[in-house]
């Protein structure tokens, strides 16, 4: 069987790495030539309007899915109409506008922030006496890892932030003072099967991710259930296929969606080693048609992401238990190109382990790494 692949990062290379076991081939469509992908894979190499390469990408494609949420969705539907598509193309419709997703968690009783739609100057100093300070004004499309957003502290702070982002689609959102963010990562096969992972815990800086640990330490079952159930909720509307990933903000006794990723997501890159079945391979197994895997844990686990820079190999094999995942990209600031996954049969157990590797990952310019 073979996979047509939209995006050529990290995601469809960690996808194909746990497809050829299964006997799976790959062909990936990047506007790229030199995606991480094409050093294991097909790669057409064109932009995604260019329907000639997008038809040579389709050839004998059994199936299609996504690895990168910011694709333009004409190029999804231009697939959609000739192979199936997986996850649905509405999911991705859907999370490409943080409007539209906040509508949905809204819909199917899913908590979020208070929030207000902006086009205008006048809908943002109306929005801004509802909302109330502090809060986040946020482009509704194009925005990852912290980008396209700026936290507004007071009205002093109003005409910067719309002369930052103003001019495109934008919601302003309540800012949330939360305890911690966790992810909740789902599957849905094409029978309506699903597995759930462990909810993890997730520690940002400077609006990337920087470490999961996982299950989400001390996360009390009844938050756990809830997280899962939210997820649950939003993979039955959609009809979903594949793996979803749900961010949330733990906020007392109650949890808020912040944003849903319809791919498998750094949060869940745990679950290769920490689990029964990874994120990758279900993912796979349910845009197929296989059964899905158990997600039973391998023990409890720290993934630290490698950002903006080439880690001393040597040095972080010669940590125990360590397995690094290397993306084959080149370092620059602020650039995901790997991680490392650390698994034990205790969190406590874990800590010396994390921390040599994170001194080691902050010697050579990671940023330092918030521990709770
Ligand atoms: P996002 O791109 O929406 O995932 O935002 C990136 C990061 O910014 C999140 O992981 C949070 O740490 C922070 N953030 C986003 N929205 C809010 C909010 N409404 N309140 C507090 N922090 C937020």
């Amino acid at each position: 069987m073979r996979i047509g692949v939209l995006g050529g990062g990290q995601l469809g290379r960690m996808l194909a790495l746990a497809g050829y076991p299964l006997g799976l081939d790959f062909r990936f469509f990047d506007p790229n030539s030199g995606a991480p992908v094409g050093q294991i894979g097909e790669l057409v190499a064109a932009r995604y309007d260019d329907e000639i390469a997008l038809t040579r990408f389709l050839k004998d494609v059994d199936v299609v899915t996504y690895e990168f949420e910011s694709i333009p969705l004409a190029a999804v539907e231009f697939a959609a109409a000739r192979v199936p598509v997986y996850p649905p193309v509405e999911a991705l419709a859907v999370a490409q506008d943080r409007l539209l997703e906040k509508q949905l968690f809204q819909k199917l009783g899913i908590p979020v922030p208070p929030f207000a739609a902006i086009d205008s100057r006048d809908d943002l100093s109306k929005a801004e006496r509802e909302v109330g300070f502090p809060c986040v004004l946020k482009t509704r499309r194009f925005g990852y890892d912290g980008k396209g957003q700026v936290v507004l502290r007071g009205a002093a702070d109003v005409d910067g932030a719309w002369a930052t982002l103003g001019g495109v689609p934008l919601i302003l959102e309540k800012f949330v003072t939360f305890e911690r963010e966790v992810s909740a990562i789902g599957a849905r096969d094409q029978s309506g099967n699903e597995v759930h992972y462990p909810v993890s815990e997730n520690h940002h800086h400077e609006g990337i991710l920087r470490r999961t640990v996982a299950p989400a330490p001390r996360l009390p079952a009844a938050l756990e259930v809830l997280a899962m159930e939210y997820n649950r909720k939003i993979l039955k509307e959609l009809h979903y296929v594949g793996v979803l990933a749900l961010e949330l903000f733990q906020a007392g006794g109650a949890l808020l969606a912040n944003e849903m990723a319809p791919r498998v997501h750094n949060s869940g890159h745990w679950t290769i080693e920490g689990s029964e079945t990874s994120q990758f391979e279900n993912h796979l197994r349910a845009i197929t048609g296989l059964p899905l895997g158990p997600t039973a844990m391998k023990g409890e686990v720290v993934m630290l992401n490698v950002i903006g820079m080439t880690p001393p190999l040597a040095e972080c094999l010669s940590v125990q238990g360590a397995h690094l995942h290397l993306y084959g990209k080149a370092p620059t600031e602020r650039r995901k190109v790997g991680h490392v996954t650390l698994v034990a049969g205790s969190l406590e157990a874990l800590g010396e382990q994390e921390k040599a590797i994170a001194s080691l990952l902050q010697t050579n310019g990671t940023p330092p790494l918030s521990h709770p």
